[in-house]
């Protein structure tokens, strides 16, 4: 792996902690979760009391006040273990920001401390049944009634709320009003009346990652958990935050074809095949080249992504295009790779299998690549 060159002293310190508590608590564990389909609670936990959850919150609500760089590091860590199945920055780098940057003091004060320490763990719903693109056309409804509203819909391929204490769940306030009639609210899924949870999906990879249904009849939701207090807002906060869920889609992409070709370099030069080492082969020669090329490029692409990221200039047609590409370049590379493991790459057990089942997700969630073309197609 090529690593960035931004990384501190303080930064590798983390990564130690971050390789030691992949090692210890999950790589042991992984074939169990993988039968359940989900981590434990108790997984959130040790991550808190780790420092690996919510590394960039402020200090004030338990974080560690770090950077983008720190969520690399966690991917980088998933990655050299091939055990990109579970995603931590969800929970640490995807949901937290919401509280934080658009809920209400108390919303702060409730739900980060015990999310930086994994007491309380989280999953955002957005996708229904009916679909996921076209977030606008959502069914789910929230209608007033004096102090609570009442949340009526389905929801589904929610990742994390198997484990989850609350989910930040899109909803309508006003079907009228288009973009402007989605708002987002906290829901206490534990204590919330009318709300169950349904299968927990069975998936092709992200085997550790739960991914369920959600379903809510006349949910009971205190005003107070509406984020940010004002109707109309969530569609506005979600166009925020995506930009840097598909930034930190692009690292986890780009980490993971950098892996798969390293990867099949090594097993090129080990493999011997017609009394020759499968790396002497030209045909096998030109296919590391090119694998190798993609991952430089895409590299370099990334770090000029994260720079931008740093100086707020990373909009929604960047991010939009830092996704497609790389999560589209990375299903090609780690194709190409497992080719080259034979019968091999087409067991299970191997990690360039789990890299081609796990990455093929990228392609989809987070807004699909096609969605992503679309975006970036309306602002030329
Ligand atoms: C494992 C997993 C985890 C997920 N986790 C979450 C989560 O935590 N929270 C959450 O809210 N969602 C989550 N999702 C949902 C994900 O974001 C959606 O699946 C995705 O946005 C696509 O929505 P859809 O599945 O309804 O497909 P659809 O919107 O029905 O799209 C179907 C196909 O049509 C294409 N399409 C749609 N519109 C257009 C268009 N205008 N032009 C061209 N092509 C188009 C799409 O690209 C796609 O190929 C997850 C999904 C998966 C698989």
């Amino acid at each position: 792996m090529i690593e960035s060159p931004h990384y501190t002293a303080e930064h590798e310190i983390f990564r130690t902690n971050v390789r030691r508590f992949i090692e210890r608590e999950c790589l042991p564990h992984r074939k169990a979760w993988q039968a359940e389909c989900r981590p434990p609670h108790a997984l959130w936990e040790k991550a808190g009391a780790a420092g690996l959850l919510c590394t960039k919150m402020s200090p004030e609500y338990g974080g560690a006040d770090g950077d983008l760089y720190h969520c690399m590091i966690i991917i980088e860590e998933q990655t050299r273990a091939c055990f990109n199945e579970l995603a931590f920055y969800l929970h640490s780098d995807i949901i937290a920001p919401y509280i934080e940057l658009y809920g209400t003091p108390s919303q702060r004060q409730r739900y980060l401390p015990k999310m930086a320490t994994g007491e309380y763990t989280a999953a955002i719903a957005m996708t229904e049944p009916s679909g996921g693109s076209d977030l606008q056309a959502m069914r789910t409804r929230a209608v007033k009634a004096g102090d609570h509203y009442l949340l009526t819909g389905q929801k589904t391929f929610i990742s994390n709320a198997q484990t989850a204490d609350f989910i930040l769940v899109a909803a309508k306030t006003d079907v009228d009003a288009g973009a402007r009639g989605v708002s987002l609210f906290i829901v206490d899924v534990r204590e919330a009346e009318g709300f169950a949870l349904g299968r927990n999906l069975r998936k092709i990879g992200c085997k550790v990652q739960d991914t369920s249904e959600l379903f809510f009849d006349n949910v009971h939701v205190p005003a107070e958990n509406l984020l940010g207090g004002a109707e109309g807002r969530g569609f506005y906060h979600l166009m925020q935050r995506l930009p840097e869920e598909r930034l930190i889609m692009a690292m986890s992409a780009v980490v993971n074809m950098e892996a798969a070709a390293d990867e099949a370099v090594a097993y090129a030069k080990d493999r011997r095949v017609f009394d020759k080492r499968l790396i002497e082969h030209q045909a096998a020669r030109f296919e590391l080249a090119e694998a190798k090329t993609v991952t430089t490029v895409a590299r370099a692409y990334l770090e000029r992504c994260i720079d931008l990221f740093v100086e707020n200039q990373f909009d929604a047609e960047a991010g939009a295009m830092a996704k497609w590409w790389t999560t589209e370049k990375c299903c090609e590379v780690i194709d190409q790779c497992l080719q080259l493991f034979g019968g091999y790459g087409y067991m299970k057990e191997t990690p360039i299998a789990r890299r081609w089942m796990d990455a093929r997700l990228g392609r989809i969630a987070g807004g699909t690549n096609e969605i992503m073309k679309d975006l970036i197609g309306r602002s030329l």
